[in-house]
């Protein structure tokens, strides 16, 4: 039996795995292993896999070193051997990072430990290579700080405590009466090992690990750990992650930026991240960290001079003190910044896709630390693809692949109103860190953020910067303002992940949390206090601004004609009313899949005379109500109709059970009583008699017009009556009448005949006709399972997945929020049944259901007209089952036509 290999090297220009190994060296590890194939140079070391992580949660700590142990050793070796240096040496010192690098990237989520391997001897040892007292005390600081938080468990929980070595730290400044870091000396560090070690042997019991093995092993399972985080947790959810995936754990030589004045570091992105535009951008600091670039506390500068330029404009800083204080990587280090240029450029054509970089550079050498493809806003990842396509660097078919049809919806945003926004004070003026209009009261904690927005209050989240702990308050946040960091910062990195609006680094802002309150300009905004926030410009507004819909031309135009080439199934949109079917036509939308014709009965009048045919005694009466019913209907009809002309529109009659049109409080009852001429109580023992326990399982859909027939005649009539009269303006009209919630072929059958006798019957008297079809929803297990019997009446059918989804997990639509969310948590379902189709349960009836339904007549049409019509996972899902349409509200119709492109390409 060969040996299951669980830790693969790279380093020196080689390596034991590739791009392609993403699912099991992560993207990171994977990318590490590729770039060293192509020449690119990258610190040497090694990449345990994401199957060791899933072992480690089944097995614990001590079997998973058991099983990696002569693996990791041998690749510590490679490392040592390659850069010549030996762990806890005092002489050379080798010195690693430890990092996680899941399939796909999940920014700050998990954990990293930097420096490891320092102890009495490397220090000394580091001091020795160097020659830098300071940076070798430093480095040891930082590592014991960040070993105690990560590995030892000494994170403060909360906001309000504190973290134990930050305290120290401020005490120890505070003594020497300095204010930054960088002022302490060599025995202030030296005093800082000492005291951090020290709380450490207080705190955990135990003295810190000089063993740099014990200090590896432990690094290493607590970034397995880290999967498991609350805040990973949480932005698996959010991203539909799955659990068992688990990370791989990146272990790799350290190279320093933080040597002096000829070393640096810095992220870059191959192409602009917010807008898309083909230009190489990105952000550095000399002498500093990796982490210190993206954690916001000192103000980075830009790489290229042209940036720098545009850099200098948005913040308002002069050319003499940009030149002096914040000049660009290409002016200082030109030929270090000539290196990076070109490895942006080979990384970028290597892999076809805009690309996200990390670098470090240690006393004049740059090295690579890591790439991805880059995280960007919607609007950039059309812009970039369509790009890419046009210089003929991919083709087509990637380009549609490219696209996350859930990102379309941020292009399809309000942008403010020209107007409005003309009349508006700009008070500051940040970074365009994320793009979009966002309008809502000021909060300066996350948690708050949340509260606010649960009671429905649109917020935008105020913070000097952000933090991984911040992720569920800028989720619910209608834009993000920060007083601190960069482009590249953790604020403008996750809110483009988002597609939310964020405006960074706006400097002028001056945030006291305290008091929560924030000075702008000389104005103090107070909690709730409204502003607003242009994320393209970096513009701060005082006050609410309007907001309208955007312009849809340019790439996503490009974009939505391409899914055309591809697509094979069509896309309609779920509308009541012309205006919906106006907006999802502009959208493209091929017609209406599902028009649902109760939401016609609830304004004004019409309430009014759909009680008094609830309340009639007998069909006379009930007929008489119907009559003032018909006109309006008619007349709805004909607008949805001149709004679809020549699309085919599908009116679904009366489905909800009658007991919710009427009115439930004493108070209304009376009124109602009052408006029909009737007594309270007559109205009060007709509610009664309608409530049902179960009403979704009670008399509702084509029970309704089985048991009162002249409703569905009325209905039908004005469809007939509003087709022909549109026919005689010269307008098409496509009308396909659906029989709701049928579950056998009888109760299609008595519809049916009451529809097609009341069309013949307008026609007669208007002497006229029109094409017609009549349908079914399949929304009950039962219908399905007898599909073929249905079907040789019917002549299309609409899979009603809210309802089938109810009747086959038998979870109540109206009652399973009780009990959903702990279920997701719990892991017991992966997604809301109610949003992803449940493929592998609810999707074999309807995949049974539309075979056994072309059985009896082959050219039957099938779409979907439930909420995952526009859910991308479940249009594919559709596609493969062969149905001819997915339908879905407005806005979701550009995702669900490029999830349908999708679908037919990856199929194909
Ligand atoms: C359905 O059940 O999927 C459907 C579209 O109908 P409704 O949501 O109106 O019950
Ligand atoms: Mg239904």
């Amino acid at each position: 039996m060969s040996k299951v290999k669980r830790v693969y090297t790279f380093g020196d220009k080689k390596a034991e795995g590739r791009t392609d190994m993403k699912n099991l060296l992560g993207g990171k590890g994977a990318n590490l292993a590729e770039m060293n194939l192509i020449g690119v140079p990258v610190p040497p070391g090694f990449t345990i896999t994401t199957d060791v992580c899933t072992e480690y949660n089944s097995v614990g700590s001590e079997k998973t070193i058991e099983l990696i142990k002569e693996e990791v050793e041998a690749a510590v070796k490679n490392i040592e051997d390659i850069m010549g240096t030996k762990f806890g040496s005092n002489e050379d010192p080798c010195l690693v990072s430890v990092r996680s690098g899941a399939r796909v990237s999940m920014p700050g989520m998990m954990d990293t430990v930097l420096n490891l391997g320092m102890n009495e001897d490397a220090v000394k040892g580091l001091i020795n290579k160097t020659g830098n007292e300071r940076f070798a005390w430093d480095s040891y600081r930082r590592f014991i700080q960040m070993y105690g938080d990560v590995v030892l468990g000494m994170k403060p929980a909360s906001k309000q405590d504190v973290d134990p070595f930050e305290e120290i730290i401020e005490e120890v400044k505070e003594n020497k009466g300095v204010e930054l870091d960088i002022e302490l000396t060599v025995d202030d560090l030296k005093e800082l090992v000492d005291r951090f070690k020290k709380v450490v042997k207080e705190r955990t019991g135990s003295a810190f690990p000089t063993d740099p093995w014990e200090q590896l092993w432990g690094s290493i399972m607590a970034v397995f750990d880290s999967w498991n985080t609350e805040r990973a947790i949480y932005y698996r959810a959010m991203h539909q992650i799955p659990e068992e995936w688990g990370t791989a754990v990146n272990v790799q030589a350290m190279v320093y930026g933080n040597m002096g004045d000829s070393s640096g570091t810095g992220v870059a992105f191959t192409r602009d991240a917010a807008t898309g535009e083909n230009i190489f951008n990105g952000e550095y600091l000399i002498n500093a960290q990796g982490e210190d670039v993206v954690a916001g506390t000192r103000t980075p500068q830009q790489i290229t001079k042209e940036g720098s330029f545009r850099w200098a404009k948005l913040a308002q800083v002069d050319e003499e003190d940009r030149a002096k204080n914040y000049p660009s990587l290409e002016e200082i280090m030109p030929d270090v910044y000539k290196e990076l240029f070109d490895v942006q450029k080979r990384l970028e054509e290597h892999y076809g896709d805009m690309q996200d970089l990390e670098f470090t550079i240690q006393e004049g050498k740059l090295w690579l630390l890591q790439t991805r493809n880059g995280k960007r806003t919607g609007a950039a990842m059309v812009k970039i693809a369509m790009d890419l396509l046009r210089e003929g660097k991919i083709d087509e078919k990637t380009a549609i692949l490219r696209q996350e049809p859930n990102r379309l919806d941020e292009l399809l945003h309000p942008v403010f109103d020209k107007k409005a926004i003309s009349n508006a004070s700009v008070v500051a003026k940040g970074l365009p860190a994320s793009p979009g209009a966002a309008t809502g009261q000021v909060v300066f904690f996350a948690d708050e953020a949340e509260e606010w927005a649960e009671k429905g209050k649109e917020v935008v989240l105020v913070r000097i910067e952000t933090s991984p702990e911040d992720l569920k308050g800028m989720n619910v946040a209608n834009g993000i303002l920060t007083a601190r960091g960069g482009m590249t910062s953790h604020a403008a990195v996750v809110a483009r992940g988002m597609g939310k609006c964020c405006v960074s680094g706006a400097g002028g802002v001056k945030i006291n949390y305290r008091e929560k309150t924030m000075k702008v300009d000389g104005k103090v905004f107070k909690e709730g206090d409204w502003i607003s926030l242009n994320g393209s410009t970096g513009e701060v507004y005082d006050g609410k601004i309007d907001t309208i819909e955007p312009e849809l031309s340019g790439n996503f135009g490009e974009v939505m004609d391409l899914t055309n080439k591809f697509a094979t199934m069509h896309v309609r949109t779920n509308a009541d009313t012309p205006n919906d079917a106006t907006v999802a036509r502009n959208f493209g939308a091929q017609g209406i899949g599902l028009c649902r014709t109760e939401h016609m009965f609830f304004e004004g009048d019409r309430i009014k005379a759909m009680r008094e045919m609830i309340l009639a005694s007998d069909e006379e009466k009930r007929r008489k109500a119907l009559n003032k019913l018909l006109p309006i209907q008619r007349q709805d009809f004909e607008g949805i109709f001149e709004a679809m002309h020549g699309l085919p529109v599908t009116v679904r009659l009366l489905d909800p059970p009658l007991h919710e049109f009427m009115p439930h409080e004493e108070e209304n009852q009376k009124d109602m009583a009052k408006e029909l001429g009737i007594s309270p109580e007559e109205v009060k023992a007709k509610v009664e008699d309608l409530d049902e326990f179960n009403p979704m399982l009670g008399h509702r859909g084509c029970r309704l017009g089985n048991t009162y027939p002249e409703i569905t005649e009325m209905q039908a009539r004005a469809i007939i009556e509003a087709a022909l009269n549109l026919k005689k303006k010269g307008v098409e009209a496509i009308p396909e009448i659906m029989i709701p919630l049928i579950g056998t072929a009888e109760e299609f059958k008595m519809q049916e005949e009451i529809v097609r006798k009341t069309a013949d019957k307008v026609f007669a008297e208007m002497n006229d006709t029109i094409e017609y079809h009549v349908g079914t929803m399949i929304e009950i297990p039962r219908a399905a399972l007898t599909a073929d019997e249905v079907s040789k009446h019917a002549e299309f059918f609409s899979f009603g997945t809210n309802d089938l989804t109810q009747m086959t997990f038998g979870y109540s639509r109206d009652d399973a929020g009780r009990f959903l969310p702990v279920y997701l948590k719990k892991g017991l379902l992966k997604h809301d049944p109610f949003q992803v189709l449940d493929q592998t349960g609810v999707g074999q009836l309807v995949e049974m259901g539309t075979k056994k339904g072309r059985a009896s007549r082959s050219d039957l049409k099938v779409g979907i007209c439930g909420e995952h019509g526009g859910e991308p996972s479940s249009v594919e899902f559709c596609n493969h089952v062969g149905m001819n349409y997915v339908s879905c509200s407005p806005f979701r119709v550009p995702i669900a036509r490029l999830s349908a492109a999708q679908a037919a390409i990856k199929q194909s």
